[in-house]
């Protein structure tokens, strides 16, 4: 199996490491959605948020909050986002888990668009009642 993200954890392919701790690593995304989009990676190689083992979570969002953190010190930002894609269909490219940080600032001209939809009548229900169904099963 060839994995870009393993390539550079295991300094295969050299690369910048701005962070790491047991679980996870990060670096800067090679093509930006603004200065300063980080990647922060899993360590192992899982394809995504569902296949992350419940042990390492912790630690992969504590190297989030804190690289967030230093982000926000480094470059005074007002804000960012932090996206996770999951599958192809969600503009996931390469399947080794990691969250995107990306930098905001105001007037920077970085757009997600979103078109709101409407529930009607007892949809808003119906969608509260299987999500709850749904997690019930996986007590
Ligand atoms: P995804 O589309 O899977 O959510 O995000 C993958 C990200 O990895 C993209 O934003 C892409 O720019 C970045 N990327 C792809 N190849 C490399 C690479 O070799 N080095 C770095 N630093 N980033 C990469
Ligand atoms: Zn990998």
């Amino acid at each position: 199996m060839d994995c870009i993200f393993c390539n550079i954890r295991d300094k295969e392919i050299p690369s910048s490491i701005l962070f790491e701790n047991e679980k996870a690593f990060a670096i800067l995304d090679i093509n930006p959605m603004n200065y300063g989009h980080v990647l922060l990676i899993s360590k192992g190689h899982y394809s995504d948020i569902l296949e992350i083992p419940e042990n390492d979570l912790k630690e992969i969002l504590s190297a989030v909050q804190l690289v967030s953190k230093a982000l926000v010190d480094a470059f005074s930002l007002e804000g960012f986002n932090l996206v996770a894609n999951k599958g192809e269909i969600a503009g996931q490219s390469i399947f080794h888990f990691h969250f995107h940080i990306i930098p905001r600032h105001k007037n920077d001209n970085i757009n997600f668009v979103r078109n709101i939809k409407k529930y009607h009548e007892n949809q808003f229900n119906k969608y509260a009642d299987q999500i709850r169904n749904a997690i019930q099963s996986l007590k």
